[in-house]
């Protein structure tokens, strides 16, 4: 059997070995072929050079229509322009040096492939000095074969070139045996996948482009099977684990509050809670991630899941991603519970718990009355921000995790939390409003289980949105403020969100604020596109529009701002006094994104609203239509029509459909940006698969890494897999040190 960790050097020679390593850290016969071909092209094929971007490095097939010369003016020498062309579109092709020997090649009519980097130069087109190799002029005879002939694209830098890399995976290929399988033979039987010294010679060197498909499916399967399986591992070392039972308790609090509850609950929240209810009295701890829309109520089964454990001897805390939503879940839960909620005071019930809250800013005296609620056991809940990881808190007893709105969270945070808890681990409950798309659940949070809410409660009301185009229609903006005055006159209230705080702020995405209460988080910006790269103004400001606002389309109204450089008791009295109504608008940055909760607001307005994503701007109109009157979300945005920038402002205003959003940024982001820095490496290790259009093979996959891993944890009866894992382990292990 052939080994895949030779090193290059002893194979490929050392001078593109050491090329191998700089362009791609490919440093074994492994690593480089499973560097896998961007694409294919036909011998006469020509790419489209019209579709090519300034600054992509590219292989373009083309043919040689024109060569000029010429003598430069500004320095010595003479300058070799070429123009290729695909039929329709051109490219120029510019050599400084050396101009009679690259003329004598680049004649016209030749077809060739040019790698390099595309720029614009005088309007026009370029590759500077590409890298070219010519393809042999045409053999009457054996034109036919040649025009079969796949020729392999690789993914390649100036110092390596495609047709580099293709002579030496020729040379690995050529001397390799059989290697070893690492997917078991009886999944590829089911299946039916290539073996993978075949699935290796089909992506490389394909007789066509079914071959390559089949073995990109294959090698696809490894991707998936592996993660699967590591994942797989995960989970059932996770449930291993001994946890505190928690099993309900009839008679105590939890049917307290539930019998003090204003509403019913919904169906989903009532499968969703049961599921859960019954996870905690399991004696492993639960890992359970609650999805649901904006709006859904998953805080209610929370605090119901909490009490459950309360009921049951424990304590709960509950994780917000930012202090005012840590402030907002205070006030909220305080609320729910009533009496029950009052330990110790004057109005506390007989079974009552306290709520304590702990945020990094909160006053000395407040904060040690929270610390010792916390370390003595009086606080049955206690909520704060990531101020809840730091190693002064002590809990008497930490049954349960809930983290809200996981996305801001990452791996080690969770776990910094579960180690809170003394002895046995505590149950964890992650709950997110960012609908997340099936796949990407089994992949990114493939260790914990899901439940989602899929139906928002009665007597919501819809959100209308618009797109208001301000720069070829300023009077819909003025109509858009005349609306906001229209709904503060009929006694409700709005908010205005910008993309930026302003005054000193030192610009979008600095992360002066530190990431967990930063209003302007540089989230804000993925959906910039390169077509409108050119020096743009910057994003408005809270602090430049509120004045503006006051002065003029607002005047008269009750405006408070809010943004993430505001001291935590001015955000808290900022956000209290617009809950109480006594503010009408609320000039604020994305600090209202995350489950802010005021049923009164029924009209936001966002400006420049291009700077969002399509899934930040869904969480933030999310903020109105809670309450039973319409909700009117204006998207305000100078983009012109036919933009992407635009179209996606039209496609969050043609649904509501939080997973179709979802699914669209996903196609918009590189799949890397959407695992996120919590997973590390991950991106190395999915190469091929992508999480969109794979969902059937990756759930296929799951089932069978589920079955391997119960029925041999270690996975010792298959060696070839073990070892797989091991090593896509080490990797990630070593790009996430790396990083730190
Ligand atoms: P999210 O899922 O966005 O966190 P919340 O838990 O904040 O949603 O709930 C939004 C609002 O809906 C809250 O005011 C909450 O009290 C209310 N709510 C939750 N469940 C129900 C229900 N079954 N019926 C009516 N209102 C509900
Ligand atoms: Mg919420």
């Amino acid at each position: 059997m052939a080994s895949l960790d030779e090193p290059l050097r002893g194979v490929v020679g050392g001078k593109a070995a050491v090329r191998a390593e700089k362009a791609f850290g490919l440093r074994t016969t492994g690593d480089l072929l499973r560097h896998y071909p961007r694409r294919y092209v036909r011998r006469g094929e020509l790419t489209d050079l019209a579709s090519l971007r300034d600054g992509e490095d590219v292989t373009v097939f083309a043919q040689v229509a024109k060569v000029t010369s010429r003598r430069m003016k500004a320095r010595r020498g003479r300058l070799l322009e070429v123009t290729v062309t695909d039929g329709s579109a051109r490219l120029a092709l510019t050599f400084f040096n050396k101009v009679e020997y690259w003329e004598r090649q680049l004649s016209p009519g030749r077809h060739g492939m040019f790698a390099g980097r595309v720029s614009t130069f005088a309007g026009k087109r370029q590759l500077a000095h590409p890298e070219f190799k010519l393809l042999a002029a045409d053999d009457a005879d054996k034109a036919a074969e040649y025009a079969a002939e796949l020729i392999p694209v690789y993914p390649a830098t100036r110092d390596f070139s495609s047709w580099d890399i293709e002579k030496c995976v020729r040379v690995v290929l050529d001397t390799l045996g059989e290697v070893v399988d690492p997917l078991p033979q009886d999944v590829r039987e089911r299946h039916g996948l290539d073996g993978l010294t075949t699935a290796l010679l089909g992506i490389h060197r394909p007789a066509d482009l079914a071959e390559a498909d089949r073995a990109r499916t294959r090698l696809k399967w490894d991707e998936a099977l592996m993660l699967q399986a590591v994942l797989a591992q995960r989970r059932r070392a996770a449930a291993a684990q001994p946890a505190t039972a928690r099993p309900p308790r009839a008679g105590a609090l939890l049917d307290a509050f539930d019998a003090r509850l204003p509403f019913s609950l919904t169906g989903g929240q009532r499968d969703a809670g049961g599921i859960i209810a019954a996870d905690l009295a399991r004696g492993h701890p639960m890992h359970r991630l609650l999805q649901g829309e904006v709006g859904s109520g998953k805080t209610v089964i929370a605090v119901r899941a909490m009490l459950q454990v309360i009921d049951a001897g424990g304590q709960a805390a509950l994780l917000a991603p930012t202090e005012v939503l840590a402030q907002q879940h205070y006030r909220s839960i305080t609320d729910l519970l009533g009496p029950f909620g009052q330990a110790g005071r004057l109005d506390g019930a007989d079974q009552a718990t306290r709520v304590a809250l702990l945020t990094g800013s909160q006053g000395a005296a407040a904060r040690r009355e929270a610390l010792l609620d916390a370390a003595s056991g009086a606080a049955g809940i206690v909520i704060g921000t990531h101020a809840l990881l730091t190693e002064h808190v002590q809990f008497a007893d930490l049954g349960m995790v809930v983290i809200d709105e996981q996305h801001r969270f990452g791996v080690e945070q969770r776990d910094a939390l579960r180690e809170k808890a003394r002895g046995t681990r505590p149950h964890v409950l992650v709950m997110t409003a960012t609908p997340i798309p099936r796949t990407v659940a089994m992949t990114v949070y493939g260790d914990l289980d899901t439940s989602t809410l899929t139906e928002l409660p009665a007597g919501r009301s819809p959100i209308a949105t618009h797109v208001v185009p301000a720069a070829d229609k300023p009077r819909y903006l003025a109509r858009a403020w005349e609306r906001v005055r229209e709904e503060v006159a009929a006694g409700r209230q709005a908010y205005v969100v910008c993309p930026r705080i302003g005054g000193e702020d030192p610009g979008p995405g600095s992360g002066a604020d530190g990431r967990m209460n930063d209003a302007d988080d540089p989230e804000s910006f993925v959906g910039q596109d390169e077509e409108d790269a050119g020096p743009r103004r910057p994003p408005l400001a809270v602090l430049d529009l509120a004045p503006a606002l006051a002065d003029g389309p607002l005047a008269g109204l009750r405006l408070r701002v809010l943004h993430g450089r505001l001291p935590a008791e001015e955000k808290d009295a900022a956000m209290r006094a617009f809950a109480d109504g006594l503010a009408d608008v609320l000039v604020a940055t994305t600090v209202v994104e995350v489950g802010v909760d005021v049923p009164n607001a029924t009209a936001m307005v966002v400006m420049d609203a291009d700077r969002f994503g399509v899934s930040q701007l869904h969480q933030l109109r999310g903020r109105v239509g809670r309450g039973s009157e319409p909700g009117l979300c204006l998207l305000v945005t100078e983009t012109p029509e036919g933009t992407k920038a635009r179209d996606r402002l039209d496609a969050v205003a043609a649904t509501l459909d939080g997973f179709r959003l979802a699914r669209l940024d996903l196609e918009q982001r590189r799949e890397g940006d959407v695992l996120g820095a919590a997973q590390a490496g991950r991106k190395r290790s999915l190469r091929l698969l992508t999480l969109l259009s794979d969902e059937a093979l990756i759930r296929q996959a799951r089932e069978e890494a589920t079955a391997l891993v119960e029925a041999d944890p270690e996975l010792a009866t298959h060696p070839a897999l073990a070892a797989a894992i091991g090593s896509l382990l080490d990797e990630e292990q070593a790009e996430f040190l790396e990083k730190t």
